[in-house]
């Protein structure tokens, strides 16, 4: 199905699996999942995040393309692209995106820059491996922007946020 608004879900989730997924089936809309593939199946120790969340398995993500969902790169590492060398940028883009094509049989033409960080100078090395990326890390949570920007991120959410969003696009 063709969504009116890109709803993205950041970090590939086992919350997003278990939570949001089996709402948008209800709705009959898809999602694009961003994953971290360094974290696929492993608890995430990233940087800002303190509580611990699991990310879901390759199982459970293989079941989510085969419903339709789009995967989209989110690093390797999930480290701030602005930290990074210029090699080890070029690292997480191709690693990350050989993983996607190797463990599910997809080929990924979005990068999501974790944090939504990137140097201006890095835009163009990305672009020599995805197609496009995501410029805008906002998680909108005054769903009054949605129309205006035409998406959505979520990284854990609330089934109260997800169907409010699913409303606005009804
Ligand atoms: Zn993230």
């Amino acid at each position: 199905m063709d969504n009116k608004i890109k709803l993205y879900f950041d970090d590939g989730l086992l919350d997003t699996y278990l939570n949001a997924f089996p709402i948008c089936q209800q709705y009959g809309v898809t999602g694009i999942l961003a994953i971290v593939t360094g974290y696929v199946g492993k608890k995430i120790d990233w940087e800002d995040h303190v509580d611990l969340d699991c990310c879901m398995n390759i199982q459970q993500i293989k079941e989510m393309v085969s419903q339709g969902w789009t995967i989209a790169s989110h690093s390797v590492t999930h480290r701030n692209l602005t930290n990074l060398s210029g090699e080890e940028l070029r690292w997480e883009l191709e690693e990350s995106k050989n993983w996607i094509i190797k463990n599910l049989e997809v080929q990924p033409i979005e990068f999501v820059p974790p944090y939504g960080k990137y140097k201006r100078h890095q835009k163009s090395i990305i672009l020599q491996h995805y197609q496009f990326f995501r410029s805008n890390s906002i998680i909108d949570r005054t769903f009054s922007r949605l129309i205006k920007k035409k998406y959505a991120v979520f990284h854990k959410c609330s089934k109260r946020e997800l169907l409010k969003c699913l409303g606005v696009m009804g």
